[in-house]
């Protein structure tokens, strides 16, 4: 019943250039691939490049947004960029609490909130990442710090006003080191963080929340991870910047 999501996070890297020759290869793979509408395929670049990404998936139903906004709605605030701004810029869904940025940025749930408020006044649909160390693995922590995640930014909301969120789980162990959780160690967490959402706003709103898992996807291990009933999709780092192995990936989410 949940649509598989597929997104790709650009992190600081590509052009206008390479931009756009990704996201025209992208379109035309994914409507070569029949299918398009049963999986949801997105792409979310740096700031500087969302006009020239949204123009050129403008009419493909690809997915377009940033990586993050800030919590205030304008201001003297150097070198942020706000929700509205975002929007402007062609996006409709933004990253919010990637591991990065909670690591490089001290972005706690206290932020989060605030953040997410703002994307939502915004009209973005917002993707909350929440992930565990490996430390905190390693002492037996990992459901309890997911959930402290996530009832920290989302406790409080109106469910309603959540009906466009995803959350990733992307263990902080996982990302960008070629070491992926196994699809039962995924599982586990999932069936958790949807339980949580149940408690927090009920079983109906549980059940129709897309959870993606992330950590070092790629085509290779992509199928036996986006098979599990409980994974939704997959929020891809370092796959989504070449056109054959994100679409590899889109691909374990059709299979
Ligand atoms: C990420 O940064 O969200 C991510 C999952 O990265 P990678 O796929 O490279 O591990």
């Amino acid at each position: 019943m949940r649509t598989p999501f597929i997104a790709g996070n650009w992190k600081m890297n590509l052009d206008r250039g390479l931009a756009r020759s990704l996201v025209q290869g992208l379109a035309a793979a994914r409507a070569s691939l029949g299918g398009a509408s049963s999986c949801d395929v997105g792409v979310f670049p740096p700031f500087t490049l969302l006009p020239e990404v949204a123009a050129a998936a403008a009419g493909t139903g690809l997915i377009v947004g940033a990586q993050d906004c800030h919590q205030e709605g304008k201001g003297a605030y150097t070198g942020c960029v706000a929700a509205a701004q975002v929007k402007d810029a062609g996006a409709t869904h933004v990253i919010l609490g990637h591991s990065e940025r909670r690591r490089d940025f001290r972005e706690d749930e206290a932020l989060l909130a605030r953040k997410l408020r703002a994307a939502l006044a915004a009209g973005l649909q917002p993707i909350l990442c929440v992930g565990e160390l490996l430390e905190e693995r390693d002492a037996g922590r990992t459901l309890a710090v997911v959930r402290a995640q996530v009832q920290g930014a989302l406790r409080g909301f109106p469910a309603a006003d959540l009906a466009g969120l995803t959350i990733a789980y992307e263990p902080v162990w996982a990302i960008g080191t070629g070491r992926t959780a196994t699809p039962e160690q995924a599982v586990e967490v999932h069936r958790d963080l949807r339980a949580c959402a149940a408690e927090l706003f009920g079983p109906a709103f549980a059940a129709r929340l897309r959870i993606q898992y992330g950590g070092s996807v790629t085509p290779k291990n992509a199928a036996s991870l986006l098979s599990q009933e409980e994974i939704d999709g997959a929020l891809v780092g370092g796959a989504s910047l070449e056109l054959d192995s994100f679409i590899g990936i889109v691909k374990g989410a059709l299979a």
